[in-house]
C-alpha cells in the first residue's frame, strides 16, 4: 500500500486580515478555521499529516487544536519559514518515508473527501497534480502598459486551490535544487515542478468552495457556507 502524507501550511502571518489573530486560528462555526482542514485528512485515507506553525506556535497547536480535538494521524508540528516555499521545505524535511506528499493551505477550510479522493487518485497515476477549478469570469492577458493582449478560452484557465499532490522523492529533490539557487518568483509548488523537471501536472477538479480565508469577507463567505442545507457542488 502507497502512503501518503498531508503537509498542512499554518505559519502565515495573514497580514490581509488586518487582525491580531491569524487567520488560521479565528473561528468558524465555534472552531478555529484550520480545524476544519486537519479534520478532513483525519478522515481520509492518508496516513499521516505534518502541521507547519508560526515560530513559537507550537505548543499552542499541540495542546489548543491537536490535543485538543484528538488528531492522532498528526504525527509532527514543525516551524514554518518566512515564504510560504520555506514552510513546505520545512515539511518535506519533516518526513521519513511517503510515497505520495499531498500540500494543502490550512486556510482552507472546505476540503471535503470527494476532493481528497480525486486528487489521490490523480497523483498515483501522474506522479503531481494540483486541485483547481476553471474560472467563472472572463480572463485578459495585458500588456505592460494596461491594454488588453488576450483573451484565454475560458475552459482553460483554471484557479488553482490546494491540496498540491506529488510523488514525495520527486518533490523533495526538486525543492532542494530550488532552495540552492533561492528563485524566489515561485508562488505555487507545481511552478516548482514545471520550473526545475519540465514536467506536467494533472490538473483535479476542486469545488468552488474551497477557498481560502485570506480577507474579513472571506469569513462571513465561509460562514455562509457552513450553515448551507445544501451540498457542496
Ligand atoms: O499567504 P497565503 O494566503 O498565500 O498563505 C497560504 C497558506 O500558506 C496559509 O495556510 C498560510 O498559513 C501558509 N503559509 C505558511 N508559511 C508562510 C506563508 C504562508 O505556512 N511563510
Amino acid at each position: 500500500m502507497e502512503k501518503y502524507t498531508a503537509i498542512v501550511l499554518a505559519a502565515g502571518v495573514g497580514k490581509r486580515m488586518n487582525s491580531k489573530i491569524q487567520k488560521q486560528y479565528m473561528l468558524l462555526g465555534g472552531k478555529p478555521v484550520l480545524f476544519y482542514a486537519l479534520d478532513a485528512f483525519e478522515k481520509s485515507r492518508v496516513d499521516e499529516i505534518i502541521l507547519v506553525v508560526g515560530k513559537g506556535e507550537i505548543e499552542y497547536c499541540r495542546k489548543e487544536i491537536v490535543e485538543k480535538y484528538k488528531f492522532h494521524k498528526v504525527t509532527k508540528i514543525v516551524e514554518g519559514g518566512k515564504e510560504r516555499y520555506h514552510s513546505v521545505y520545512e515539511g518535506l524535511k519533516a518526513i521519513d518515508t511517503a510515497d505520495y506528499v499531498l500540500i494543502h493551505d490550512g486556510a482552507r477550510p472546505f476540503l471535503n473527501q470527494q476532493i481528497l479522493a480525486r486528487a489521490m487518485e490523480a497523483v498515483k497515476q501522474y506522479q503531481a497534480c494540483v486541485v483547481g477549478m476553471p474560472v467563472k469570469d472572463t480572463i485578459k492577458i495585458t500588456t505592460e502598459d494596461g491594454f488588453s493582449k488576450e483573451t484565454p478560452e475560458r475552459k482553460h484557465v483554471w484557479m488553482i486551490q490546494t491540496p498540491q499532490c506529488f510523488s514525495y522523492p520527486l518533490i523533495f529533490d526538486v525543492y532542494q535544487k530550488m532552495l540552492q539557487n533561492e528563485d524566489t518568483t515561485i508562488t505555487d509548488d507545481a511552478m516548482v515542478l514545471e520550473k526545475v523537471k519540465g514536467l506536467p501536472v494533472k490538473m483535479v477538479e476542486g469545488s468552488y468552495r474551497n477557498i481560502k480565508i485570506t480577507t474579513p469577507e472571506d469569513l462571513l463567505v465561509a460562514e455562509a457556507y457552513l450553515g448551507d442545507i445544501f451540498q457542496d457542488v
